[in-house]
């Protein structure tokens, strides 16, 4: 009889409480090789937005219950959809010419030839390489799911297969 109920009730809250996997991107992308890189990203539920795992089918909170689909792609959210390297947008390199030597790639050339520390010397952007593309999405404009989750599991330090993980991995030492 519960199993009935359950059934009934499945079919009729199916048709609101749906949509694809919601992408939450945290961060931003670095203007300057001073700034440190934050990006990182969770997957939430589209209708109740609370944090899922990745390829979860359908929403883990009772109350909310909604179908999840998984999209191949997703738009980049560090360029808004633009493909264009937003450090360089941001600092006005309209030629992937680093901003702060004019991509001289020193400063102050009168007085020595110190290299710039934004580009170490490269005279271009740190972040796209004078390319001009978004590094997160390589100027596509797109972010492949199938990646995103990949990241995620690795980030998780689960390894490879997220199947035979059974407890969490301790905290990887971190050299830098
Ligand atoms: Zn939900
Ligand atoms: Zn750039
Ligand atoms: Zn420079
Ligand atoms: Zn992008």
């Amino acid at each position: 009889m519960a199993a009935l109920i359950a059934a009934a009730a499945l079919t009729a809250a199916g048709c609101s409480r749906q949509g694809d996997a919601h992408v939450l991107f945290k961060g931003a992308t670095p203007r300057t090789s001073a700034v440190k890189d934050t990006r990182t990203f969770e997957f939430q539920c589209p209708v109740c937005k609370m944090s899922i795992e990745p390829d979860t089918p359908r929403c883990p909170d009772r109350n909310c219950g909604a179908i999840i689909t998984w999209p191949q792609s997703v738009t980049c959210s560090y360029c808004s959809g633009s493909g264009v390297c937003p450090a360089c947008w941001w600092m006005g390199q309209s030629d992937g010419d680093c901003y702060n030597c004019q991509g001289r790639g020193v400063i102050l050339p009168a007085v020595g030839s110190r290299p710039c520390p934004n580009c170490n010397g490269g005279q271009k952007c740190p972040i796209c390489g004078g390319t001009r593309k978004c590094d997160s999405c390589e100027g596509t404009r797109r972010l492949d799911m199938s990646k995103l989750k990949e990241r995620f599991a690795k980030r998780k330090g689960g390894g490879a297969d997220p199947e035979s993980r059974k407890e969490e991995a301790p905290p990887q030492e971190n050299p830098e």
